[in-house]
């Protein structure tokens, strides 16, 4: 069976991998020049560094058995984690149940009330008692309107922003204390968390690598462009060279007896591919640009991907020359600083890894009509720098060495209460195509993890239906 891929994140490269062991042919198309999508790196200075924050949790055992596979184990360093809230002009230390208690903005009795929420939410095994309702409205029933004001609130807010805040389903909530409990070797604990010394992309690499030993192709700067659907079956792919202002090194292009035909339009030369199954994994918007100008296409299977939302990560990375805080992760629960979360890399790892300088990453999540979201560069920073110094007054605009701002768009899905009835199956009604992205995580939230798991997941799918 030949299979064209789109995407070559998580999910693409695993379900990749596991398909070439079954002796399948595929063909991976990824329109960025590098490997490893939200997870890739960039060079910093000769160190390999997310563009966006990255780490595991103990619980991520689908990637951690991947990175064993692949003979990568020993890069895994765990490390304990450090969780603070900054709020009304004080930062609070949120390592275990106990720094709950000592969160002095709410009354002693409300603390408890918290920490006893959170410890039941911790212990609900089925999220599906909890699926009728948005995190709003059950936590402030729950743990109370001044619990939620302080901490939920705030959370929820930066995440999903005014817009959606208040739809988020409650199992949103339940899937990242779940997650954030299975990183401790008991409730009351410090987190672990993991972190591949050298950066994730080498993770990606080395699937490449097996990809292509296995006799398959992954093809960087490759822009898939349609989706090609007769009969109501996926018959191929067209592609191009992504522009060339996305600066690249020089694509891979696989020249096979899949490739149709060639042809020019605009100095685009577009080539057409051949394929019995296609597997999708970028976002639902793409993903819906890419079949919909087709009269094969239902237009109310349209809607359905009409209505599927995400927001925007925005990211603008420091290179500073002295620590920030003493925190890995600090909420900013305080509705006057315009960002979200300030995630120190350089507390979870060894300064050392980028020559003595210290990685914050100044972190939001958007829509794109979002004044923030448009914002240039160094506006950005002037924007943010200010409001660093209400954190940590010693702060100082000459700490900065270096600056870089990146973007995500669909980055988090935004998922409301009953979720699971609305959630996209992977099946779609054109047979022979299937979509595997990021907003088919659930209950958990989406990371590396649960792509790597679609990843395997779709690939059985596809050998199942062959
Ligand atoms: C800011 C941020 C922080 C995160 N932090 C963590 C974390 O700490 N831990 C964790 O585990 N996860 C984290 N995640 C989530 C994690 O990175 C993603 O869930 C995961 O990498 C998604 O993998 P994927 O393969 O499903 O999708 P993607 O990584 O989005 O891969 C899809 C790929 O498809 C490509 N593509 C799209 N359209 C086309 C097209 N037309 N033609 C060709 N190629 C196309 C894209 O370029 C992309 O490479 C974070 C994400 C963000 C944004």
């Amino acid at each position: 069976m030949k299979i064209g891929i789109i995407g070559a994140g998580a999910a693409g490269l695993t379900a990749a991998y596991e398909l070439g062991k079954k002796g399948h042919e595929v063909v991976v198309f990824e329109r960025a020049p590098f490997v490893g999508g939200q997870a890739s790196t960039f060079d910093l200075n000769g160190s390999k560094l997310e563009r966006g924050y990255h780490h595991l949790f103990l619980s991520d055992v689908d990637i951690i058995d991947l990175v064993k596979e692949l003979d990568m184990g020993e890069i895994l360093q765990y490390s304990d984690s450090s969780v603070g809230t900054f709020y009304d002009k004080k930062i609070y230390k949120f390592g275990s149940s106990w720094d709950l208690l000592k969160f002095s903005p709410i009354s002693i009795v409300n603390r408890i009330r918290l920490g006893l929420v959170t410890l039941f939410i911790s212990m609900i095994k089925d999220w599906k008692k909890i699926e009728n309702f948005t995190a709003d409205e059950w936590l402030r029933k729950y743990a109370g309107n001044s619990a939620y004001d302080a901490f939920w609130g705030p959370m929820l807010k930066g995440k999903f922003g005014e817009q959606y805040f208040n739809q988020i389903g409650m199992t949103w909530i339940w899937g990242k204390i779940h997650t954030r409990f299975a990183s401790r070797s008991n409730k009351f604990s410090k987190e672990k968390l993991i972190y591949p010394i050298g950066g994730f992309e080498q993770i990606f690499e080395k699937l490449t690598t097996l990809i292509r030993k296995q006799g398959n192709s992954v093809n960087i700067s490759q822009n898939v462009s349609k989706i090609i659907i007769q009969n109501q079956k996926v018959i191929g792919l067209e592609v191009h060279d992504s522009p060339a202002s996305w600066s690249s090194p020089q694509p891979l292009v696989n020249k096979s007896d899949d490739q149709i035909y060639s042809h020019s339009n605009s100095n685009i030369k577009f080539t057409k591919y051949k394929f019995d199954s296609v597997i999708a994994t970028c976002s639902t918007p793409v993903f819906s640009q890419l079949i919909e100008a087709q009269i094969d296409v239902k237009r109310s299977y349209l809607t359905k991907l009409k209505n599927v939302e995400y927001m925007s990560a925005v990211m603008l990375i420091l290179v500073i020359n002295k620590p920030f805080s003493k925190y890995y992760w600090l909420n900013i629960a305080d509705s006057s600083i315009p960002f979200v979360g300030i995630i120190e890399h350089t507390n979870l790892v060894s300064s050392s890894l980028y020559g003595g300088k210290h990685i914050l990453y100044i972190t939001n999540y958007l829509t794109k009509e979002n004044r923030l979201y448009k914002l240039e560069h160094k506006d950005l920073l002037s924007e943010y720098i200010p409001h660093l110094l209400k954190i940590n007054p010693e702060f100082d605009g000459s700490f900065i060495e270096d600056s870089y701002i990146h973007k995500v768009d669909y980055a988090q899905p935004i998922v409301g209460s009953n979720y699971s009835k609305i959630i996209l199956e992977h099946n779609t009604p054109i047979k022979g195509l299937y979509l595997c992205n990021t907003t088919q995580v659930y209950p958990e939230d989406r990371g590396t993890n649960y792509s790597v798991q679609l990843g395997k997941k779709i690939a059985a799918k596809v050998m199942e239906k062959q």
